[in-house]
């Protein structure tokens, strides 16, 4: 497993150990050329998926390319990351589960933001505008205002989470 801070493959497993519930096998892994630290989890694909885009475009599925856009939203969030393995596999076996070879991207990006929301409303606000495509602040008010009615914490997640990176 190449490491993914300096891009040496000479990396050595320290640890395995199964999950909680067992579906998956988590390695600890340490580089020898620049000693970074990193997990892997090896798990088991039931089905090839294969997204359909809005455009209609297709393409293969892949975790990874899922857990990447789970964490530029939970990026900087007190999250276990141990939950979001969790969540993500959680998705990705609803995903299987379908009984359909082809998912649409929508379909994955709803439950993403299902999964978020339970998780952490910031990420979820984050999340939500980027899947969403909101342009304008005005767009996240009925957002917020679901949150709002949900929420009963002091911490309001409408100024950081409107001001997201891309654009
Ligand atoms: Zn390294």
């Amino acid at each position: 497993m190449r490491c993914p801070y300096c891009g040496s493959t000479n990396t050595q497993v320290k640890d395995s150990r199964p999950s909680e519930d067992h579906s998956t096998i988590r390695r600890r892994r340490v580089c020898a050329d620049c000693g970074g630290r990193f997990t892997t989890f090896e798990r088991v694909q039931l089905r090839e998926l294969t997204v359909v885009k809005r455009s209609g475009r297709r393409m293969p599925f892949d975790r990874d390319k899922l857990m990447r856009s789970v964490q530029i939203a939970l990026r900087k969030r007190p999250v276990d990351p141990e939950r979001v393995e969790r969540m993500v596999s959680g998705i990705v076996r609803r995903l299987e589960n379908m009984g359909e070879n082809d998912i649409r991207s929508e379909t994955i990006g709803r439950l993403v933001m299902e999964a978020l929301k339970g998780l952490d409303d910031v990420a979820y606000v984050r999340f939500a505008s980027v899947y969403k495509n909101f342009r304008e602040a005005k767009d996240f008010e009925p957002l917020l205002g679901e949150l709002a009615a949900t929420e009963t914490k002091e911490e309001s997640p409408s100024g950081k989470a409107a001001a997201p990176a891309e654009d």
